[in-house]
């Protein structure tokens, strides 16, 4: 088990945005990204009661909860993104769509940046730099990494010295003689550190992709469902369709239900080519969850809330920003939001330690948040979508007195 923090929490509750640990202590989860509408939200929790007592199966036979579930899902998107595969994880989505890839393409390389993470599995554990085995099956031939995007310190207002990098990227892993299948990324580069983009920044990336004849996978994970605040699917944001999306994490509401969108005649050439079929992917249960999540972020409109939770969040943090020259950036993308803290703001030196006690200090205050990015020094701010303005306020003010007393003990 891999857990948060230099004293774990062990929590034994959760209501909306509330958890309480083993003590009874309340803490307020900045973090969960997975409880979407909030943990233990009543429809969701009604919904699994109620299909788990009349029935749940494997998925080898008919079942309307599937079918009217991927009906609402797929009508969130564009065409020709219109069918799906239901997967217990959000990595078994990523490994289909890196097979689609070789379907459609007949070539195996994948492009994916070097500061993500995809998942678990041995192909899509390849993809993370940091997680890459040192055992394995010798699937590091594959793929090619490009260098994340830091909006905050290197410069690249249109996308275009990204797409750069993915073109030479693809002429390598064509030169090598692997050839170009995929560049997959997660539309808003949340694991990278979320760099402050464009609307429409991923699109010259794109090109380069479909030009070389490679499909785009946007793994949608965290960023899917209203995150994003202005668009449901954070690659709508980007001005790309892509080929396939992948999805999971906040799906079910932290019931294991994840997928993947793509076109009939990607699904086709799948299915032609491999055969595929997962036990409880899909099961009566788990649609009955992922139904309830789509119910509760259209009926509550969710969607509208993060955004305009995010612009409030951005303004707090930006007036941190003003009081506290440790904070070198503040970025934001509908209700994923943090800063990134710097030794010097000439410099930019990241200010790693700091940031690790920053995160601490607020656990110890009661608040859950975390910290990720491409130097390990952005905090990641990401609470279940029913966030409201008292828990901004809460959170923001926790925060300023923690920065300041973590500057005085250093
Ligand atoms: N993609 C992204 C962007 C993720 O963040 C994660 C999980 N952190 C995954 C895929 C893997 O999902 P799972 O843990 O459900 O396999």
């Amino acid at each position: 088990m891999s857990t948060f923090y230099d004293d774990p929490v062990h929590i034994v509750r959760g209501e909306g945005v509330w958890l309480w640990d083993a003590d009874g202590r309340k803490y307020l989860d900045c973090y969960n990204n997975v409880p979407h509408v909030g943990h233990c939200n009543p429809r969701v929790v009604e919904a699994i009661c109620s299909q788990a007592s009349t029935l749940n199966t494997h998925t080898r036979y008919l079942h309307e909860g599937i079918l009217d579930y991927v009906e609402r899902l797929t009508a969130t998107f564009e065409e020709p993104l219109k069918t799906a595969i239901l997967t217990c994880t959000g990595s078994e989505a990523n490994d289909i769509a890196l097979r689609m890839a070789e379907a459609m393409t007949g070539k195996r390389g994948i492009i994916a940046t070097d500061a993500t993470y995809h998942g678990n599995t041995t192909l899509v554990s390849h993809l993370s730099k940091s997680n890459v085995p040192e055992v394995g099956f010798g699937l590091g031939q594959y793929l090619s990494h490009v260098e994340a995007p830091d909006s905050y310190r290197i410069a690249d207002p249109d996308g275009q010295r990204f797409a750069a990098k993915v073109q030479e990227a693809i002429d390598d892993l064509e030169q090598r003689g692997i050839g170009f299948a995929a560049l997959i990324v997660c539309p808003l580069f949340l694991n990278e550190g979320f760099p402050t983009q464009a609307e429409g920044w991923l699109k010259p990336a794109a090109e380069a992709v479909r030009r070389a004849g490679g499909l785009l996978i946007c793994d949608e994970v965290q960023s899917g469902f209203g995150r994003s605040g202005s668009r449901f699917w954070a690659h709508q944001k980007q001005g790309v369709v892509p080929d396939i999306v992948t999805m999971g994490k906040p799906m079910g509401n932290g019931h294991p239900v994840a997928g993947l969108v793509t076109s009939t005649e990607i699904m086709t050439r799948f299915r032609k080519s491999f055969r595929y079929f997962n036990t409880f992917g899909g099961n009566p249960v788990s649609t009955a969850a992922a139904m309830a999540v789509l119910e509760e972020l259209q009926e509550k409109n969710l969607q509208a809330h993060a955004a305009r939770m995010g612009k409030l969040a951005r303004e707090r943090l930006s007036q941190l920003a003003g009081k506290y020259e440790i904070i070198g950036d503040v970025r934001q993308s509908g209700m994923v939001f943090g800063a990134e803290f710097v030794l010097d703001r000439e410099t930019k030196e990241p200010a790693v330690a700091f940031t690790d006690r920053v995160v601490n200090r607020m656990r110890e205050r009661g608040i859950i948040l975390s910290k990720l990015g491409r130097h390990k020094n952005t905090l990641k701010i990401r609470p279940p979508m029913p966030f409201a303005e008292e828990h901004l306020d809460l959170l923001m003010t926790t925060l300023d007195a923690v920065i300041a007393e973590t500057l005085e003990a250093a």
